[in-house]
């Protein structure tokens, strides 16, 4: 960016800024970058190393221009083209989380880079026949193949592959046949399955390829890597708990998701200590900005799901919450048919979570209990709904972890507004968990919300007063 070539970004991008990533630029294109992965493990991690032919590449993109690294100077522009492409979104959610159409090219994005999004769009079929087959999300294949061969089909001198599996051993090859590549994204998509084994106790879920918990994904990602204790350290210097999320002091999963981890630190030798700087995006940032997630700019793109029978809006443009498909939720004994209607989002994020729930915990469905109706004080503008679930293990006094991981389901629809529930403890930990993404939501304990959850999804999503009766 210091040469000038992206016009009026340029302007906004003091010289000092230019000074020191440049500074960090030529550090990354001289040292000659070795694996990055943990001294737990030699034989059965992926790597953050570079190949010979990487660095040449790198050195040349130098040369010209630094083309390549233009993505470092548009942060700007990223909450403008996150709204543009979720005020053109369709049924399906704007950013598409794994449920948009699997032959959709994603949209060029600013921040990402032409560059980058049109190796993605390129190799992008093979990602989801892989993800399909391997029920993993498409978006964390090209993720991981971002980071291990810059999203480029071929096989590194090193015989890691293109995905950078240590333990097997792919022969060295410049440009690999569908059939190839294919083989190796659904190596990769059981090797991802696999490490999800050596995961924190309470992420060992396996991948689903749709609405995988992003913390579930952030650490595989960093079992991916290795589980380097040096990063941990870094997630505590950075304000984590090193003990319940260390992945987020990793560069290979978290660099550049905001403003504090740019440029983290990296392990650039077997075993050693951070020692360099990344300057590439971690892997779980690239996976966000594809699926739409990122939640940088607020909470307005989602990967939002709903109802395949949803019907028609009524006149008041409110849309019914239907009877479940696949037994993905149950309707509370008091929520008559004619209480069920509510903003097409609140639609889209009580169905969400309910698939999202039944995925985490096979045994218990949520309970949806009135959305617009009578006899509440704000029931009546399409954004509330109350939530229980049918095996009483959240939304209850005392029921903490349910509670807990009840609200980050919720928080990760990015659409929500505020949570009303009478226990502190569960409030802190879900307003804690939404911060740490970058989706601030308001937990109230305001008295009568011991045995369920009020959820209100954002006002811009409010319409005309309608209280049904039954
Ligand atoms: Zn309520």
């Amino acid at each position: 960016m210091a040469v000038g070539i992206r016009g009026n970004n340029q302007m906004r991008v003091n010289s000092l800024v230019n000074a020191v990533i440049l500074l960090l630029l030529v550090i990354f294109g001289l040292f000659p970058f070795q694996k990055a992965f943990s001294q737990f493990s030699t034989t059965t991690v992926a790597k953050d190393d570079k190949t010979d032919e990487e660095k040449r590449q790198e050195q040349e993109y130098l040369r010209i221009g630094l083309e390549r690294y233009s993505w470092v100077d548009t942060e700007l522009d990223k909450c403008e083209l996150k709204k543009e492409e979720s005020d053109s979104g369709s049924q399906s959610g704007s950013g598409g989380s794994a449920s948009e159409s699997t032959s959709a090219p994603i949209q060029p994005s600013g921040d990402l880079g032409k560059d980058i999004v049109d190796r993605i769009n390129e190799n992008k079929d093979v990602y989801v026949e892989a993800g399909e087959k391997t029920n993993v999300p498409w978006q964390l294949l090209a993720a991981v193949h971002y980071r291990e061969a810059s999203l480029k089909p071929y096989n590194p001198s090193n015989g890691d592959g293109a995905y950078g599996i240590v333990s097997k051993h792919y022969p060295p090859k410049d440009k690999l046949s569908r059939e190839e590549f294919l083989q190796q994204s659904i190596d990769a998509g059981e090797f991802l399955q696999g490490k999800v084994q050596s995961n924190l106790s309470n992420h060992r879920t396996p991948l689903q390829k749709e609405n995988t918990d992003p913390e579930v994904i952030k650490d595989t990602l960093y079992s991916y890597n290795g589980r380097a204790g040096a990063y941990a350290a870094q997630a505590a210097a950075l304000g984590f708990d090193p003990s319940t999320q260390p992945y987020e002091g990793s560069p290979y999963v978290m660099n550049k998701f905001d403003e504090k981890r740019q440029n983290m630190g990296i392990i650039t030798r077997d075993g050693g200590s951070v020692s360099g700087q990344d300057t590439r995006y971690g892997a779980f940032t690239i996976y966000s900005k594809i699926a739409g997630m990122s939640g940088a700019c607020g909470a307005k793109e989602t990967g939002l799901k709903y109802p395949p029978n949803l019907g028609q809006p009524n006149e008041l443009g409110y849309y019914q919450m239907p009877e479940p498909t696949n037994d993905e939720y149950k309707f509370s004994g008091g929520a008559c048919p004619a209480q069920r209607w509510g903003s097409k989002e609140l639609v889209g994020v009580i169905y969400t979570v309910a698939v999202n729930w039944k995925n985490k915990y096979p045994n218990s469905r949520l309970v949806v209990g009135d959305l617009n109706a009578s006899g509440h004080k704000s029931h009546k503008w399409g954004v509330a709904v109350d939530i229980t679930v049918s095996d009483n293990s959240a939304a209850i006094i005392g029921k903490t972890e349910g509670s807990v991981e009840l609200g980050k389901v919720f928080v990760n629809t990015g659409l929500i507004k505020s949570i009303w529930f009478d226990d502190v403890n569960v409030n802190n930990q879900v307003k804690a968990y939404a911060d740490s993404i970058g989706k601030p939501i308001i937990m109230e304990s305001i008295g009568g919300h011991g045995t369920h959850f009020h959820v209100n999804i954002q006002d811009q999503f409010k319409g005309p007063v309608s209280e049904p009766g039954c």
